[in-house]
């Protein structure tokens, strides 16, 4: 399936039928609301780091069946969506700053329509929430000016070296985490957190964790935190992340699932009004 068919045939018996892979029972078009939205580029980003091709179609498979939340809010019941659709896009007109055909991972997720959702809905649909920030681990960060790995090399992201720009490009995504919408561009936790930590991930997945929850704590001091707990701790502290962010996905859309019949479906637009370009 490519790009155009997802727009030419929303809710379609196909694209429904992706939807009720991930759901309790079958769901039908009026119950449900599906949005596309893009999760990551091979585009230098603002930490000086970019995606490898091959990390983006890894990516790509990893994110099905991933919840998001918004804006990290875990007041707000029933705002919880799945991505249940992913595909690698590439522009051969449109280079990136590294002389790369630009290439996106998109994805598609679907909400249940509930009385809860229904002004998040509008807002999507006004392209005003249209920032995704995403969390996965890799297992390598490759330095573009000689090529090795970035811990034992002498360049630094930014810095120019013989009119050449250094960039850290990040291969082999060992896992996904999750992903955010957030409102405003530039927030504290917009954008991709990327964890370069081999090891057993329990570092890593302990900071993405956190960096998931509302927490007001920039990167780089959970990444120093995390970096200096015991292992003990760090195992306590991911059993609790793991379970408050369970209880904020699952029995929000158990409680959507439950709500949605008694409400009404309004309209029936993919794509649309909003911003997202797929
Ligand atoms: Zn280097």
């Amino acid at each position: 399936m490519n790009s155009a068919d997802i727009l030419s045939v929303p809710y379609s018996q196909e694209i429904m039928d992706k939807v009720n892979n991930f759901t309790r029972r079958r769901l039908t078009p009026e119950e449900v609301y599906l949005f596309p939205l893009v999760l990551c580029d091979n585009e230098v980003d603002r930490d000086g780091e970019r995606f490898s091709l091959s990390a983006l179609n890894a990516l790509a498979e990893m994110f099905v069946g991933k919840t998001g939340i918004f804006d990290h809010n875990a007041a707000v019941s029933g705002q919880t969506s799945r991505i249940f659709h992913t595909e690698v896009e590439t522009q051969p007109q449109q280079l990136t700053s590294a002389g790369e055909p630009y290439t996106c991972v998109k994805a598609l997720a679907y909400m249940v329509r509930c009385p809860q959702n229904e002004s998040l809905i509008a807002e999507i649909d006004g392209g005003i929430k249209k920032e995704v920030s995403i969390s996965c681990s890799v297992a390598k960060k490759i330095c573009s000016v000689c090529g090795k790995d970035k811990d034992g090399c002498p360049h630094r992201a930014g810095e120019s070296y013989n009119g050449k720009e250094c960039h850290i490009i990040l291969e082999q995504p060992t896992d996904a985490f999750e992903w955010s919408f957030v409102a405003v561009p530039a927030q504290k936790n917009a954008g991709v957190y990327k964890s370069a930590k081999p090891d057993s991930g329990l570092q890593s997945q302990v900071t993405a964790l956190l960096y998931n929850c509302d927490t007001v704590l920039p990167t780089w001091a959970i990444e120093t935190l995390v970096e200096k707990m015991p292992e003990q701790k760090l195992i306590k502290l991911k059993d609790r992340l793991q379970k408050q962010l369970a209880k904020r996905a699952e029995p929000q859309l158990a409680a959507a699932l439950r709500s949605s019949a008694k409400s009404k479906p309004s309209s029936f637009s993919l794509g649309g009004k909003n911003n997202f370009k797929f």
